[in-house]
């Protein structure tokens, strides 16, 4: 039996959906382009999160810890790198995460990877600012108690933003029309953490009252993943918290597509409208262009298609492995 497995960002499967979706919010200069890497650019939403494995200095880059600064900490920071250094030291700010200027650094380094024609940049820079632009889309990528842990929460994080997205987002309505040209990539990054920072309060607190009122013999239980069994939160449990919480995930997931985008298409804007159409090495097929076509008019029309096994996700993760008898509360 496995214990759940505590994740530190969006679940595979909600970053794998919002780099995707991201490009069909594009415009005509950038569709062509995007369309042709789409897979690269959905497989490679979770490579910045592998990468924290093996490097230290990717940690911070996935988190903006803004309570640490105060009470009103988006008065408080400074949004420019050199003066919240000057205030805090570069130690501190990498302590509690840097998420807005990770944001603002990929940002530029996308920026030079188009003025470069440098097509494997472009990509790679695009999937990480996607991932990273999703991240601040999370609320609890903007506080300390990022697991609950300081309120006797432990396992929010997955829930809220693993669990959720898995069982649910397949139901989502994620059409936000098109990308729109940031004017201050910067500002942005802090605008999206901000909002994100607003609904702290709420995730806690709506996860406070479910478990006071949910009968606790049936909050856990033991789930199939893959091929391993683990205990999770039970299906119940995830659809109660779901309700309660209104739809803010599906909100939050939808500001991270429009955002991904958005970036994307001001990064292109921002190096001059270079012409990707010349970056192109195999166009794709007549039958690959159709896939697409019809992918993106279900997503105007509010719908998704289940995302391409070659992920190694499955779009149905959870299933119940026990008949019903609740399992003990895993010790995260
Ligand atoms: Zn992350």
């Amino acid at each position: 039996m496995f214990l759940i497995a505590l994740c530190c960002s969006w679940g595979f499967y909600a970053h794998y959906r919002l780099n995707r979706l991201a490009v069909f919010t594009l415009p005509k200069g950038m569709s062509e382009f995007y369309l042709n890497h789409i897979d690269y650019l959905t497989g490679h939403a979770v490579t910045p999160d592998k990468l924290r494995y093996i490097d230290s200095t990717e940690i911070p880059h996935h988190y903006f810890n803004a309570d640490h600064y105060g009470k009103d900490p988006f008065h408080t920071v400074p949004q420019k790198w050199d003066d919240a250094v000057k205030r805090y030291s570069a130690d501190t700010l990498n302590k509690y995460g840097t998420l807005p200027w990770t944001i603002q650094y990929t940002y530029y380094k996308l920026v030079n990877a188009f003025k470069n024609h440098d097509t494997s940049a472009v990509l790679r820079t695009s999937a990480f600012l996607g991932h990273y632009v999703a991240d601040a889309c999370v609320p609890l990528h903007l506080t300390q108690n990022h697991d609950g842990q300081l309120t006797q929460q432990e396992g929010i994080h997955a829930l809220w933003e693993s669990r959720l997205p898995e069982q649910f987002g397949q139901q989502y309505n994620y059409y936000v029309g098109k990308a729109r040209y940031l004017d201050n990539p910067l500002w942005q990054a802090f605008i999206i953490c901000r909002s994100s920072f607003k609904c702290v309060d709420s995730v806690l607190r709506i996860e406070r009252q479910l478990n006071k009122t949910f009968p606790p013999d049936q909050k856990y239980t033991t789930v199939q993943r893959g091929k391993r069994k683990i205990t999770d939160y039970s299906p119940a449990y995830c659809r109660a918290y779901q309700k309660a919480l209104n739809g803010m995930v599906q909100r939050r997931m939808r500001m991270a597509v429009l955002n991904i985008g958005s970036y994307w298409y001001s990064a292109w804007v921002d190096a001059g409208q270079p012409d990707l159409n010349k970056m192109i090495d195999t166009p794709l097929t007549i039958t690959q262009k159709q896939k697409l076509a019809q992918e993106q008019l279900l997503y105007k029309s509010g719908h998704v298609i289940l995302l391409p096994p070659s992920f190694g996700i499955t779009n149905k993760i959870i299933t119940e492995a026990t008949s019903g008898r609740a399992a003990a509360k895993p010790a995260f």
